[in-house]
């Protein structure tokens, strides 16, 4: 008898802890207001599969030889890169003409030639300090020694002309009169396939200080459909959302819930995750330096790091509403009233 009193009382502890959490994270999701939906809705519509075709043929073409870190082809592709927002009239963070962060040869081991990150920005109205960076990365493998060019379509080709076309779409709101009210960093990061070395040396010499930078959007594979999901493949992977703020968690869902409605799959972000994605792509950089991030992945398939990497096997569909998603997320990010919230300041971390 005596035993399960004790019990009991332990019982009512834990429900009491639980509850008191519950309603923690009730008030969270209740905070998120979601901004702008017509406005949301308006400009993801130029977010079109017709459009990112157009920009990944050429992206993944034969003509950029792979990409590979401080290769002729992967210079051309960053030109191509900044050739496109000056055509859009999408500035350069430094307010000038220069779109390339130059990274010398000496940051790279292996005698690796210079390289170059490539950024675009807007400017934020009425919290232009408050900076989100979207990034994905524009390297790939090169030529292997049978001649056969790893064209690197969904790696990282997808997440490439996204970035294109969520600038586009932004750039576009702002000649509108409804410009974001925090400041946006588009950034294409190279060597990344060498051990995330764009985004190391960003994070090491940022444009602007990583402590104003709210939050990292990393865009690595999204125009595929994995063998898990050949069945329902209206599906994304998330990793990393919750680790640093659940408050982009469950802001990431309910931008989702409210627009594009996919398949929002965790499993890659359990901590004892075997395949250890989150440590994988770029967004780790920023992950390590307190920014909470997203990384947006469709998961590997048979063409993974192979020269059959091609366009022709994108589903555009799928890659224009993927799009889309972190296109919403972004807009609910840089415009709602208050600045996304990480954990150690709003005590979620102790569940
Ligand atoms: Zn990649």
């Amino acid at each position: 008898m005596k035993t399960f009193c004790i019990l009991s009382a332990f019982a009512l502890v834990g429900t009491c802890a639980t509850t008191k959490y519950t309603a923690k994270i009730d008030n969270l999701k209740n905070s998120i207001k979601i901004t702008d939906s017509a406005l949301v809705i308006n400009y993801s519509n130029t977010i079109t599969a017709l459009e990112l075709k157009k920009e990944l043929y050429t992206f993944a073409s034969d003509s950029f030889e792979g990409r590979e870190v401080g290769t002729k082809g992967q210079k051309l592709a960053a030109a191509f890169l900044r050739d496109y927002y000056i055509e859009e009239k999408i500035a350069s963070p430094l307010g000038n003409s220069v779109y390339y962060q130059n990274i010398p040869a000496s940051f790279f081991s292996n005698g690796i030639g210079a390289s170059e990150n490539v950024w675009a920005y807007i400017e934020g109205a009425e919290k232009p300090e408050e900076l989100i960076i979207i990034s994905a990365h524009l390297d790939h493998l090169g030529i292997d020694d049978n001649g056969d060019i790893f064209n690197g379509a969904d790696d990282d080709g997808s997440g490439t002309v996204a970035i294109m076309e969520i600038a586009q779409a932004f750039k576009k709101a702002k000649e509108e009169g409804h410009g974001p009210k925090r400041s946006i960093l588009f950034l294409h990061l190279t060597g990344e396939e060498i051990g995330k070395q764009g985004s190391d040396y960003y994070s090491k010499h940022p444009v602007f200080p990583l402590e104003n930078t709210i939050v990292n959007l990393n865009i690595d594979m999204i125009g595929r459909i994995d063998d898990i999901h050949k069945d329902n493949p209206n599906y994304i992977y998330l990793i990393g959302a919750d680790r640093l703020s659940k408050e982009l968690h469950y802001l990431s869902e309910k931008v989702n819930n409210a627009f594009t409605k996919m398949d929002l799959d965790y499993r890659y972000n359990a901590e004892n995750d075997k395949n250890h994605y989150y440590t994988r792509s770029d967004h780790y950089n920023f992950a390590i330096n307190g920014i909470p991030v997203i990384f947006y992945f469709n998961g590997e398939h048979a063409d993974y790091h192979k020269a059959t990497d091609t366009p022709d096997k994108i589903d555009y569909q799928l890659l224009q509403n993927r799009t889309r998603l972190i296109f919403a997320t972004a807009w609910q990010i840089v415009n709602q009233e208050h600045t996304l919230v990480v954990d150690e300041e709003n005590e979620l971390l102790l569940n």
